[in-house]
């Protein structure tokens, strides 16, 4: 068997447990199977590279190794969780560097003798690649606040960008015919430079999410664009299953966040929630009307529960309050309640944020309910716990149409006998929104940060527990 032979078998093994691990990753009891399949794939797949008959000097490749490593392993350690969608966006931005970097060498080294299918795919390549890379770094900046969050629109804008499109495909056409033509190619980089600024200028930061999935189809067409230009089969598979599953969750993102996915992509067309929820009213709720409960007010009414559903958001996250969630699940369970947890899928900051969490904490599989699976049962539930969920659970979705989260599907807290919600403040979620739940008479606001509120209620059911006893 010839190296050829083994790379080619390795690729052909990165690709099947690649499909594998996004096969596995589908479903919460399978997903850590289904990642542990895609790192001995990347693993695989980096060997059969190193094997390549190109390669004649490994020092570059150890060095590159080492830092590249070194970034990575900071980056995954001291990078908080509900960091995620910005480390996400600078990890794409890189991506589309590489890309692009990779494709130019090649255009380098063969552009002028490169059969025109070859040629094609790295004019795609380097303009996928560079609009990928300045445009997640855009995304970046707007999720960390670098730059304003608020979408920026001039007359013209659309009409621009597509004739900006244009002109880079045109541009890769005219390299295609003509090979030799570098100051064509750069143009074409160049464009795909200005391309990815253009393209999320007018995109909120609410639709940012959205917008790294787009990304993340984007650096997807462009490695498997890379595969056609190399002739290596597992950038194709890969990069296809990029593209496709960056796709398929940005329309989900949409359609969970009610959010039209050509608005997004197409950006100035619609307004983002900040704007609209300017238009909608103002954020905070008015405390006077609001029952606000002590710790003691909330155990005595978790005391005589029989059912129970949590309903974790955004605020468990930034509080870190998994743990201390699962404890009091733990407690109420051993009181003789029935313990099950509501899952909305946007919750939190990124798709799956709260499964991550509960994981986490060790909360089984098997009490994790999605929207669909549990919405029809809180009419019939003693008490509704709300840890840091805000706009998941905001009922103007239903009934405001002028509301900007109107449509979009939560879960009905307002319908349980009792709501318990714990957050800090009256202050909005993330759509900028007043939210109704916090003064209904059938909901006590306990004020404050969830991890703590949360660790002395445990203790306070363990109290009422014993002397019930
Ligand atoms: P949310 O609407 O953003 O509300 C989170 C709430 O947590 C806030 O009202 C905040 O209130 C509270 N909070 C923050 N820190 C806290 C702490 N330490 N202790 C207790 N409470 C705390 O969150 P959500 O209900 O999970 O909704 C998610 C929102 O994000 C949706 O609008 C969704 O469309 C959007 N989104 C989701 C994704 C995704 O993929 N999951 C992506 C992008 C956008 P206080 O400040 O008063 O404490």
């Amino acid at each position: 068997m010839t190296t050829t032979d083994v790379v080619q078998l390795l690729y052909l093994a990165a690709s099947a447990l690649f499909i594998l691990g996004l096969q596995s990753m589908g479903k919460a009891d399978t997903a850590r199977r289904g990642v542990r399949f895609a790192e001995v794939g990347m693993l695989l797949a980096v060997v059969g590279t190193l094997l390549h008959h190109e390669i004649i000097s490994y020092h570059w490749i150890a060095i590159s190794i080492v830092i590249g490593s070194a970034i990575g392993t900071a980056m995954g350690l001291f990078i908080p969780m509900v960091k995620m969608p910005e480390r996400i966006a600078l990890s794409h931005a890189f991506g589309g560097l590489a890309v692009a970097l990779v494709g130019v060498s090649e255009y380098v080294r063969h552009g002028a003798h490169a059969p025109m299918l070859t040629i094609a795919a790295i004019g795609l390549e380097v303009f996928l690649g560079a609009l990928t890379f300045t445009g997640s770094l855009m995304a970046f900046g707007k999720l960390q606040g670098v730059i304003t969050g608020k979408p920026l629109t001039y007359p013209g804008q659309n009409a621009s960008n597509l004739l900006a499109l244009a002109v880079a495909l045109a541009g890769v056409a005219y390299v295609v015919a003509n090979p030799s033509a570098a100051t064509v190619f750069y143009v074409v980089l160049g464009l795909g430079f200005v391309l990815g600024v253009l393209l999320v200028l007018p995109i909120g930061g609410a639709d940012m999410p959205v917008v790294i999935c787009l990304l993340n189809a984007y650096a997807g067409l462009a490695a498997a664009a890379t595969g056609f230009a190399l002739g290596n089969n597992v950038l194709i598979i890969c990069g296809a299953l990029d593209g496709g599953s960056g796709i398929i969750l940005g329309l989900m993102m949409s359609k969970a966040m009610n959010r039209s996915f050509r608005n997004v992509v197409f950006g100035a067309v619609g307004s983002a929630p900040a704007a609209a929820a300017a238009a909608a009213g103002p954020g905070a709720a008015p405390t006077s009307s609001a029952n606000v409960g002590s710790l003691e007010d909330a155990a005595a009414v978790l005391a005589s529960a029989r059912s129970v559903i949590i309903v974790p958001g955004y605020g468990m996250a930034v509080s870190q309050a998994q743990h201390v969630v699962r404890d009091l699940a733990n407690a109420l369970a051993a009181g003789g309640a029935e313990v099950r947890y509501a899952i909305h899928p946007v919750a939190g900051r990124m798709p799956g944020h709260m499964n991550v969490l509960l994981a986490e904490a060790n909360v089984p599989y098997e009490q994790l309910f999605d929207l669909d699976a549990i919405n029809d049962d809180f009419g019939s539930t003693d008490v509704a716990i709300v840890v840091g969920a805000n706009d998941v659970v905001n009922p103007a979705a239903k009934t405001q149409p002028n509301s900007p989260i109107f449509g979009m599907p939560v879960l009905a807290v307002d319908q349980a006998r009792t709501a318990i919600c714990f957050k800090r403040s009256f202050n909005p979620g993330f759509a900028g929104i007043e939210n109704e739940l916090f003064t209904k008479p059938s909901t006590m606001m306990v004020l404050g940060d969830a991890k703590k509120s949360l660790a002395e209620l445990v203790q306070a059911v363990k109290s009422e527990a014993k002397l019930a006893a």
